[in-house]
C-alpha cells in the first residue's frame, strides 16, 4: 500500500535526502518549507509537490496540512525535520534568538503533530519521526537555545509515543551528529575541521546517513520501535 509522507524543511539538506529515501520506498512525498524559492526549485527538480509554510506558526501549519490533505489525501508519515541554529554564548544571546530557535525547532513539532495525529488515530496507522540532535544529548557551548529545543523533542517524542502506542502509530526521533549540509557550512571552518576530526568513523556524516534511519523508522519493519532516540553520529557520542 502506498503511503503519503510530509517532510518539513524538506527542500534541502537532510530533509531532501529523507524525502528521496521515502520516495524510493514507494511513498508519495510532499515537502513543506518556509523558503518559496528553494521549494520551487525542489519541486521543479523532483516533480514532488511542495507547500510553503512556517513550521513555527500554528495556524500556518494547520492551513498547509489541510491543503495537502485536501489535494493529496491523508498524511501517514510525518517527518519533523525543519530546524535552524542561531548560536551565541548565553551571556551574549539575543532573547529573539532564544525564542525563534525554540519556536522553529520545538514549537513546530507540536504544530505539525497537532494537525496530523487526529487523522492517524482514526486510521490506526502512523509514523512520526523528528530530528533531534547529538548536541541535545551531550550539550554544546553556544547552543543553549538549540540544545534545549532538541532535548525538548526527546521528551515530546517519549510522551506522544505513549499516548498513541495503542493506535498503530510510532513516534521516534533521530539524533544526528555532524552532517554536511548548509546548516553546518555556516560554522566557522576551524570548528568544522575540529568537529570532523573527533568523529570515530573518520568522516563527516552525509544527509543519506540520516535518511536511511528515517526510512527504516517509517517502514512496517519498525512497528515495534517507539519512543526512541536513534543516534546516528559515527560513534561521536555514545
Ligand atoms: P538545513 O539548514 O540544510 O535545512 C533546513 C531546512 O529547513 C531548509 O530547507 C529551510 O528552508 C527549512 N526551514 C527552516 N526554518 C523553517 C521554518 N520556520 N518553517 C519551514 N521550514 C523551515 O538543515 P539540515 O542540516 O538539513 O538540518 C535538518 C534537521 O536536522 C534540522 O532540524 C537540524 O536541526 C537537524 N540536525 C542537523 C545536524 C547537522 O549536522 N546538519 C545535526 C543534528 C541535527
Amino acid at each position: 500500500m502506498s503511503r503519503r509522507a510530509l517532510v518539513t524543511g524538506g527542500a534541502g539538506g537532510i530533509g531532501a535526502a529523507i524525502a528521496d529515501a521515502l520516495a524510493r520506498d514507494g511513498a508519495e512525498v510532499i515537502v513543506l518549507d518556509i523558503d518559496p524559492d528553494r521549494l520551487a526549485a525542489y519541486s521543479a527538480a523532483t516533480g514532488r509537490a511542495g507547500v510553503a509554510a512556517d513550521v513555527s506558526v500554528h495556524d500556518d501549519v494547520a492551513r498547509a496540512v489541510g491543503a495537502v490533505e485536501r489535494a493529496h489525501g491523508p498524511i501517514d508519515i510525518l517527518v519533523n525535520n525543519a530546524g535552524i541554529i542561531r548560536d551565541a554564548m548565553l551571556h551574549k544571546m539575543d532573547p529573539a534568538d532564544w525564542t525563534r530557535v525554540i519556536a522553529v525547532n520545538l514549537g513546530s513539532v507540536f504544530n505539525t503533530a497537532r494537525a496530523i495525529v487526529p487523522g492517524m488515530r482514526q486510521r490506526g496507522w502512523g509514523r512520526i519521526i523528528s530530528l533531534s540532535s547529538m548536541n541535545a544529548q551531550r550539550g554544546q557551548a553556544g547552543q543553549t537555545n538549540y540544545a534545549a529545543a532538541k532535548a525538548g523533542i526527546i521528551g515530546f517524542t517519549k510522551s506522544l509515543a505513549l499516548e498513541v502506542a495503542g493506535k498503530g502509530i510510532t513516534v521516534n526521533c533521530i539524533a544526528p551528529g555532524f552532517i554536511e549540509t548548509d546548516m553546518t557550512a555556516s560554522i566557522p571552518n576551524e570548528l568544522r575541521v575540529e568537529e570532523i576530526r573527533r568523529v570515530p568513523v573518520g568522516r563527516a556524516g552525509q544527509p543519506e546517513d540520516i535518511a536511511g534511519m528515517a526510512a527504516f523508522l517509517a517502514s512496517d519493519a519498525a512497528a515495534f520501535v517507539t519512543g526512541q532516540v536513534l543516534a546516528v553520529n559515527g560513534g561521536q557520542y555514545l
